[in-house]
């Protein structure tokens, strides 16, 4: 185990660090993985085998940083781990029928980068798995609890707890309950999900083990893990704005960011837009491809997009779950409204739902 000792000389040897490149007061330099190695084998550490909790994963990545502050074991394990950290796990949900589309060619790019990074990926396929969309009774095995007025909500959460639920379910939820990070790759359709990942939400998110009724948002069932929208549109850019004959992006990514992702607790990372994708030149694709693996090599280490904080709300029936006057006076009086839903009557956020923000409201 790593004990308060190796923290202490962790922590002696970054101010003699800082001390020796003429660094007053910094709280962050970056080291190439060249320079750290001979200060992994002076602090006697290479090679060794040491245990951390799964949180503390580093990244396979060139160049490393160290941090200083309040968690220096996590950043350690840049140094004690430059091999794959055991704990990263991918799942790219993928929805497109075609080998030969520029969705597919996204997430060959994903599973590529990322297990060059050192991550463990799985990919559901969903139309090659000819996932079934569709909720239905069959969702359930045995015995419903009220086969002649069967509320699917219901009867699909309590066969939950019982297992009793249908086995592509199970394959689904068991690989999303494994995974540090899901990419769903999509074309838009009709300004949000195809049929096939809405019903992957539909069926896989079942009450009880994506969420409850007091584990919601920020409290939710995957607080700890992150998810990114990766989608190609047929619209330009352009038409995608406040301004544009589409309406504003933002707006549509909404019902999913917030309803889907952010509700069952997903920290929502920013979505990778590929627009006009069919007449974008080819050149032009190649360069997205290699963008968006390159964004992958460090996208756990992103900062999630902003929502209203639980504690911003009156959590409770009698108040009517609605933000309390207080965070409204305090923090939401400015220009623009909270959120795209929680707008107030005043201009929405600009692009708070395609950009994390640094600051807070
Ligand atoms: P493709 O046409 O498969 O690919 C684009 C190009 O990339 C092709 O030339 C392909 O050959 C090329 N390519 C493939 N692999 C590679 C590679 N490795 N490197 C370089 N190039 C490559 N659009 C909207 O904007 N809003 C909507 O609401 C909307 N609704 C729709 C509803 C339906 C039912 C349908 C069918 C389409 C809708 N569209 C909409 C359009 C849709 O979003 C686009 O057709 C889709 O996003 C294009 O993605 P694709 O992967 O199918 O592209």
């Amino acid at each position: 185990m790593v004990t308060r000792d190796h923290l202490s000389a962790l922590r002696r040897r970054w101010e003699e660090l800082c001390a020796a490149l003429q660094l007053s007061s910094p709280s962050h330099i970056t080291l190439h993985t060249a320079e750290l190695i001979p200060f992994i084998e002076e602090m006697g550490y290479h090679g060794r085998k040491l245990h951390w909790p799964p949180y503390m994963c580093g990244i396979n990545s060139p160049a490393t940083s160290l941090k200083r502050g309040t968690d220096p074991g996590c950043h350690m394990t840049h140094l004690l781990y430059p091999e794959p950290a055991p704990c990263k796990r991918a799942l790219v949900v993928l929805a497109h029928q075609e080998k030969t589309s520029f969705n597919y060619a996204m997430k060959e790019a994903a599973v590529e980068a990322l297990k060059k990074h050192g991550w463990t990926v799985t990919v559901s396929d969903l139309y090659s798995m000819k996932f079934n969309p569709l909720v239905s009774r069959d969702d359930i095995t045995g015995k419903p609890q009220d086969s002649e007025n069967f509320k699917y909500g219901a009867e699909s959460s309590h066969a939950f707890k019982e297992g009793r639920l249908s086995q592509d379910i199970v394959e689904e939820q068991k690989k999303l309950e494994a995974a540090d990070l899901v990419i769903f790759q999509f074309p838009m359709f009709w300004f949000g999900l195809p049929a096939i990942l809405k019903g992957w939400f539909d069926r896989v998110l079942t009450q009880g083990f994506a969420y409850t009724l007091s584990e919601m948002f920020d409290n939710g069932k995957f607080k700890n893990k992150k998810a990114v929208l990766s989608f190609t549109t047929g619209g330009l850019q352009s038409m995608y704005t406040p301004n544009g004959i589409n309406g504003d992006m933002n707006v549509l990514l909404w019902p999913v960011h917030q309803g889907i992702l952010h509700f069952c607790g997903f920290q929502v990372l920013e979505p990778q837009i590929n627009y006009s994708i069919a007449h974008t030149p080819p050149e032009k694709r190649s360069l997205i491809l290699e963008a968006w693996q390159a964004r992958l090599a460090n996208i756990f280490h992103e900062k999630p997009i902003r929502f209203v904080p639980n504690q911003d709300f009156d959590l409770s029936f009698e108040a009517g779950f609605v933000l309390k006057k207080e965070a409204v006076a305090d923090k939401y009086s400015g220009k623009y409204g909270p959120s795209v839903g929680q707008h107030m009557g005043r201009p929405l956020p600009p692009n708070s739902q395609v950009k994390a923000a640094d600051t807070e409201p």
